[in-house]
């Protein structure tokens, strides 16, 4: 097994069999091998030093209804709210304040919040902090809103597609939505300039490893700059309730297997797998993630975006948290950057 970690730092890919023996043939010892190659190639490339991100949940309405999350519209049990643009620029002042220098706009797809709203918004956020890069996750939108959104300062986007395979997407999302189109985004923010995120849930209802595999290549194929990697964890009040979680081990090996296939990507050590573990955070770095998601929401706020169960908000994965954070880091050899942290384009990821 060591031999097709081995070949994956080196050539980046794998064969879909070699793949597939990977996933399924990892036992303690292959997982804690694989971890540390990744992390060496992390360490290569972005030093000790963990990128942070202000994590600002701009609205917990969506006119979706994906059955593995907990703010999906069909959930009549959770309090409904939208953050006001001076309650974004206040997050965003706070977050300046104590260090943070990317602001993540995040939320549901909220048919109460217009595009010209969303561009208001960035313009605004880019006049007052042009140091700063901004992200946005706001899911499914048309082109001309994702080039809107882009002029009016926004560097970034994050889209997870979740599952390649249009059969498993058909598992996880009603019948109206698609894959299809979910792709078609990504080539589109991929070709309007954005730094493009996507990612899979790992475990999540009905996927197979022939699935991951597909996951894989697609990414590989899509080459994008941010990859998101997190856990399948159930809400109570979703269709996937009885579900179990996905597994740490898996989510690593993951990981791990993304930081050697893509060196110089941006990947995070997921909120989900810090809820899923207590020591998530730092199982991810140590396993090749350079990137943490501190939550930079209204405190009162932070509860009703549930989007799994337990989701954490506090302590660490809170942006006033910085300081444990720091502390936590430490323990295991690192520090937090408070630089942008864009992609950096290198002759070897063109
Ligand atoms: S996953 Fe995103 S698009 Fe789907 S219901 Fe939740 S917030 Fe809406």
């Amino acid at each position: 097994m060591k031999q097709w970690i081995d070949k994956l730092r080196q050539e980046r890919t794998l064969t879909p069999e070699e793949f597939r023996q990977l996933l399924t043939g990892c036992d303690a010892e292959i997982l804690r091998y694989i971890n540390k190659q990744a992390q060496e190639v992390a360490l290569l490339h972005f030093g000790n030093k963990i990128y942070i991100r202000g994590l600002i949940e701009i609205s917990n309405c969506c006119r979706n209804n994906c059955y593995y999350c907990g703010i999906r519209k069909g959930n009549p049990n959770i309090e409904r709210y939208r953050l006001s643009r001076e309650s974004i620029l206040n997050c965003c002042k706070q977050g300046y304040e104590l260090g943070f220098r990317t602001f993540v706009l995040q939320g549901g797809e909220d048919p109460a919040l217009t595009n010209d709203q969303i561009e208001m918004t960035v313009a605004r956020i880019r006049q007052e902090y042009p140091d700063c890069a901004i992200t946005l996750s706001l899911g499914e939108k048309s082109r001309e809103a994702y080039e809107r959104f882009f002029r009016a300062g926004a560097n970034r986007y994050l889209l997870r597609h979740e599952t390649y395979n249009e059969l498993h997407y058909r598992q996880l999302h009603p019948a109206e939505m698609s894959g299809k189109r979910r792709l078609q985004c990504l080539a589109d923010l991929k070709e309007i300039g954005y730094q493009t995120g996507t990612g899979i849930m790992v475990g999540s209802p009905g996927q197979t490893v022939e699935h991951i595999i597909e996951d894989l290549l697609f990414i590989e194929k899509l080459r994008p700059e941010m990859i998101g990697i997190g856990p399948f964890l159930p809400h109570h009040d979703t269709p996937f309730a009885e579900y179990p979680s996905g597994t740490a081990e898996q989510t690593i090996l993951l990981l791990s297997i993304f930081r050697l296939m893509h060196p110089s990507a941006l990947i995070p050590a997921t909120t989900a797998l810090a809820t899923l573990i207590p020591d998530g955070r730092e199982r991810g770095i140590l396993a090749g993630a350079n990137v943490v998601m501190p939550n930079l929401s209204p405190r009162e706020e932070r509860r009703k975006y549930e989007l799994y169960n337990d989701k954490a908000s506090l302590g660490a994965e809170s942006a006033e948290g910085l300081a444990a954070l720091q502390k936590q880091l430490k323990t295991i050899g690192y520090e937090i950057s408070t630089e942008r942290g864009d992609f950096k384009y290198t002759t070897e990821n063109i």
